[in-house]
């Protein structure tokens, strides 16, 4: 017997974005929202009048809707469809640079984040199917083809070839992207904003109206409904940004004789990663990186090469497991408070790595 509890669709996504805003409202601000990515995108920007957040408002739009065409794996003309259709082809120069950063980004995390998952990841039909355990001989037939070395990046001639039977998924790494493109356009107009986009959070500048500038934004509980919150994080972005980026076990999931099964799978066996861990929040200034490491923390568990990695990065996380421990590196330690008192508690590394 087969429960089916996938929450794969936009209208649904929409309403499980990971971390609901808590901005403070304000007069200035005007508040927008637009679907992109597989996911919903809510944004309150604050300017001195409404034409200019509107014209800012279209134009991050705009370069969000053009990332998502180059990167959709469900899309037939994107960059990424077409290489995977072929095994080769000439790219958009964003996509020589987002490919070149994401091949980067797995090597960097030890391939916990693999970017050529693609074909283990269609076999388990969590993007666009319907999700079922992958017979084994076809999983390990699909395994074999993951390896980020057989990606090659032909910068002079934007052309992107992968091995035979080869696919790329940058699922993972997709709206991570996004939040730096809008940043970029947020910080070049010096517009002070809070964006909420599926499991990613982005605020740049003080908010005009939190205490000494901080954002506080409300993180989804992992082991409640959609809409409960677990924990409060201030972010102090000042002049520059901060990206949240969450990856949960709760995302995508369904279960199959009595078993649970997710979307984040550990590269190594093909199957879900399971450390006990039911979320991984990365705080950190770039989109990018917030989104590379939460999904690859997610994999490798709580350890010392994690902890090295974040601070290698010069990022923060919230480590939450399925007893309702939570891990919490030292410096955002102040801005992180437990709401939900009755399930969760903050212990020590020691305590949690275990
Ligand atoms: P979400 O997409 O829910 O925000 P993530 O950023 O963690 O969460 O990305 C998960 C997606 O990335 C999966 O749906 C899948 O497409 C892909 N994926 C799963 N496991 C890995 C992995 N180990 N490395 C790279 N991509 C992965
Ligand atoms: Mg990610």
């Amino acid at each position: 017997m087969r429960g089916f509890i996938l929450k794969k669709t936009a209208a649904v996504l929409s309403a499980v974005c990971i971390i609901v805003s808590l901005c403070a409202c304000g007069s200035q601000k005007n508040e927008y929202s637009s679907f992109a990515m597989g996911s919903a995108v809510s944004a309150s920007l604050y300017g001195k009048d409404k034409k200019q957040t509107d014209l800012l408002w279209n134009e991050i739009s705009s370069a969000v809707t053009a990332a998502d065409r180059l990167l959709s794996a469900t899309s037939d003309g994107s960059d990424i469809s077409r290489i995977n259709s072929t095994g080769s082809a000439i790219v958009d120069s964003r996509t020589v640079s987002f490919l070149q950063k994401a091949v980067l980004l797995c090597n960097t995390l030890n391939r916990r984040l693999d970017i050529t998952l693609g074909a283990v990841t269609a076999l388990w039909g969590f993007t666009g199917g319907t999700p079922s355990v992958p017979d084994e001989s076809a999983l390990k037939a699909a395994l074999d083809t993951v390896n980020i070395d057989g990606v090659f990046i032909d910068e002079a001639n934007r052309t992107v070839s992968v091995e035979n039977g080869q696919k790329l998924d940058v699922g993972a790494l997709g709206k991570g992207e996004a939040c730096d493109i809008m940043k970029e356009k947020l910080l070049a107009s010096d517009t002070a904003a809070c964006i909420s986009f599926g499991g990613n959070v982005l605020v740049t500048g003080e908010n005009p109206k939190g205490k000494n500038g901080e954002w506080k934004i409300g993180m989804r509980d992992p082991l409640g409904s959609p809409d409960e919150v677990f924990a409060a994080l201030s972010l102090k972005a000042e002049n520059g940004a901060l990206c949240v980026s969450t990856s949960g076990s709760y995302e995508k999931r369904f279960e199959e004789n009595g078993k649970s099964y997710h979307h984040i799978i550990n590269p190594d066996t093909g199957y879900p990663a399971e450390n006990g861990l039911v979320s991984v929040s990365v705080i950190c200034p770039s989109g990018l990186n917030a989104d590379a490491l939460s999904t690859a923390l997610f994999v490798n568990g709580l350890n010392e090469t994690s902890v090295l990695w974040l601070k290698s990065f010069g990022a923060d996380a919230v480590f939450v497991f399925e007893n309702g421990t939570v891990f919490v590196t030292d410096s955002i330690c102040k801005n992180f408070t437990i709401t939900n008192t009755d399930v969760y508690k903050t212990v020590s590394y020691e305590e949690a790595a275990k």
